[in-house]
């Protein structure tokens, strides 16, 4: 422990983020109240916990509270708790440096978004702005802090003006926790007054209500005087008061833990604030799922879906929405063990009446209970899916449709409920979503399968030379154009007993081929092959080809041209696949080649020919041609001829 004052400096980003905090949320100062009181309750939670194995820690200081002075005259603002406090070397870690992942996300965040206008307080609000938020209303903070189990003379402080570097020294404290007074900044006369009862009374209300503990506050009221000690005249009017002014505590919120309410008793305005309270969202949630299980096991859940996604779900660090209680004691935040990656943007509280509050990470992940709930809380959230009417569903699936469509991949028992809530657009859907069982309503009485493309561009796949047949046969095709749809249809290859099938992959079974017309072009065919031998593997009649005259296609368990793409995009190793050359024996221009190469096999121009036909199918595909300018050139000489 440092024996005497020191003075640090802030970390250059810490002292960053805080200028941007301060400025940019600056209508929205209330919410520095509702930091604290979530760190003060924070603290709490986590002595509570380190009771169950060290019950001593406690004292005889066992009743929890977060208590609130405000001093109108010294316009002064103290939040103090009796939580579990910090070491010397706790508040050189917490305060002040930039361990945290969420400060080091938002600062990445930062970096990205030039200017600040795009720092929305939503955008900020997702971070949770925590213990710096203060400065937005203090001009000096001082935090006193003594750790559960450490002696009064132990205790440390820290002062800060926030402008870039703080002092901490040893102090002393009588009683555990930690008590952070704020010096207010001046203010004016209609500006927000933070020593104000009122003013006090509603941030509390407004954020912080369902804190589980008392945030309390000593209140002026008036009492009334007991009868017989009230000084009377001789007609027996009282003389003076019939009131006293007393000073009593007050507990300011409610600790309304909404989960382990009746559901029908819960408005939607509580759901709304318990929902921001909880996600750190300034968006009302999109819908919710409230349960209670009452049989062998018991626990209730209160599940939200947000109505927008988080900057961070696909981030592999990001915490996941699920808080652990037991009876209302906090026991976990972030608990993955109870919600699948695949619905990780789900917020909400599962408290379980059953579980050990001493339950660890590792004991969860083979708990019966906690699986029980995690396959409950599936179930129930895809029903809820299943269910929703089709607006509020699209507009859910435009935020979320990417993360649930993992859960095809990986949930198998659940794969094929999973897949009936994808939604796609189609060549026949005019740019509307489509789901599979409405692809299979509308099945040709032909059609055995479901046939789909992938690429990245939407147009492009609903031109694509691939379709051709198969809009000829009025048979609908998936538009997947989503990167993870590439991983779903490896993995989900039969939908309600029917194939999924690439129309870009393997034969289509859609018609004959004519063999005789396939035999007066096979010497071509070969010709061309040898010319191109580098490039495709093998270069024959089309089967899905119509109007265009060539395209390229792959065996059925070839990489898709898009696969392939992604591969190389995200830098690994993408194998280099040849493909199958596929020309269009009925088009004009087949023929003419035909008849070229019947008369004269050693023409020069059939080796042009070949390279246009195999850069035609690139072309169409999207894709980047090698020798572009070559490309060209010959193009430019066959128009001049044919002009
Ligand atoms: P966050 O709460 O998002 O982690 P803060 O900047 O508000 O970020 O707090 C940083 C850390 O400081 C907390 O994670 C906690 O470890 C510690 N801390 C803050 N306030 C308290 C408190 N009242 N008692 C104990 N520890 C605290």
């Amino acid at each position: 422990m440092e024996s005497t004052k020191q003075t640090h400096q802030f970390k250059t980003e810490v002292q960053q983020i805080l200028n941007l905090i301060i400025n940019s949320l600056y209508s929205n100062q209330d919410i520095f109240l509702r930091e604290l009181i979530s760190n003060a309750s924070d603290a709490i939670d986590k002595l509570r916990f380190k009771v169950q194995t060290e019950p001593d820690i406690l004292g005889e200081d066992t009743e929890f509270k977060i208590k609130l002075r405000p001093d109108v005259i010294a316009q002064t603002l103290e939040i103090s708790d009796n939580g579990i406090g910090m070491t010397h070397e706790e508040v050189m870690e917490n305060i002040g440096t930039i361990a945290k992942s969420g400060t080091a996300s938002f600062l990445e965040i930062l970096k990205q978004a030039q200017n600040s206008e795009m720092l929305t307080p939503e955008l900020i609000g997702q971070f949770g702005v925590g213990f710096y938020s203060a400065f937005m209303v203090a001009e000096r903070i001082t935090m006193v802090t003594r750790a559960a189990g450490a002696a009064v003379h132990e205790a440390v402080r820290w002062e800060s003006h926030g402008d870039g570097s703080f002092t901490i020294e040893p102090a002393e404290k009588q009683t555990r926790g930690t008590s952070i007074t704020l010096s207010l900044k001046k203010t004016d006369k209609d500006e927000t007054d933070f020593t104000d009862e009122w003013k006090i009374k509603n941030i509390v209300r407004q954020h912080s209500d369902f804190v589980s503990y008392p945030i309390v506050m000593d209140v002026e009221k008036d009492e009334p005087i007991a009868d017989n000690e009230i000084i009377k005249d001789k007609e027996g009017k009282p003389i003076g008061e019939t009131t006293r002014k007393v000073v009593k505590e007050e507990t300011l919120n409610s600790m309304n833990a909404i989960w382990s309410r009746p559901k029908d008793d819960v408005s939607d305005s509580e759901h709304e604030e318990f929902y921001k309270h909880l996600a750190h969202d300034w968006n009302p949630p999109l819908t919710r799922l409230h349960l209670k299980f009452e049989g062998t096991t018991e626990y209730n859940a209160l599940l939200y879906i947000p109505s927008k996604a988080p900057f961070d779900l696909f981030r592999p660090e990001r915490k996941h929405g699920i808080q652990l209680y037991c009876k209302r004691v906090f026991i976990m935040d972030d608990c993955k063990e109870l919600i699948p990656e695949y619905l990780r943007f789900v917020k909400g509280v599962v408290d379980a009446a059953d579980l050990n509050l001493n339950v660890s990470r590792e004991i969860l992940q083979q708990n019966r209970l906690v699986m029980n709930i995690r396959n409950n809380l599936v179930k129930k959230l895809l029903e809820l899916l299943a269910q929703m009417p089709v607006a509020e569903y699209e507009k859910f699936y435009a935020e979320f449709g990417t993360v649930l469509k993992e859960g095809i991949c990986t949930d198998h028992a659940k794969r094929e409920k999973i897949a009936a809530l994808a939604r796609y657009k189609t060549t026949k859907s005019e740019g509307k979503w489509t789901g599979l069982d409405d692809y299979i309503k509308n099945m040709q009485p032909d059609q055995k399968e479901i046939f789909y493309i992938t690429g990245d561009n939407l147009d492009a796949l609903i031109n694509s030379p691939h379709l051709e047949k198969l809009k000829d046969k009025d048979f609908e095709v998936l538009l997947l154009s989503d990167p993870v749809d590439e991983w779903v249809v490896q993995n989900l290859t039969e939908y309600d007993g029917k194939k999924l099938k690439s129309a870009e992959k393997g034969d289509l079974d859609l018609e004959k081929v004519d063999d005789e017309k396939k035999e007066s072009f096979n010497a071509l065919f070969g010709f061309i092959k040898g010319q191109l031998d580098s490039k495709v593997k093998e270069v024959k009649p089309s089967v899905r080809l119509k109007d265009s005259v060539a395209c390229l296609s792959g065996d059925d368990m070839d990489m898709s041209a898009y696969m392939e793409k992604i591969l190389k995009a995200s830098g690994q190793p993408a194998p280099e696949s040849k493909r199958v050359l596929e020309l269009n024996m009925s088009h004009p221009v087949m023929e003419k080649i035909n008849a070229l190469y019947e008369k004269d096999r050693d023409n020069s121009a059939l080796k042009d020919y070949s390279e246009m036909l195999y850069d035609l199918a690139v072309i169409a595909e999207g894709g980047k041609l090698d020798n572009a300018s070559h490309f060209s050139k010959i193009v430019g000489e066959l128009m001049a001829k044919g002009i």
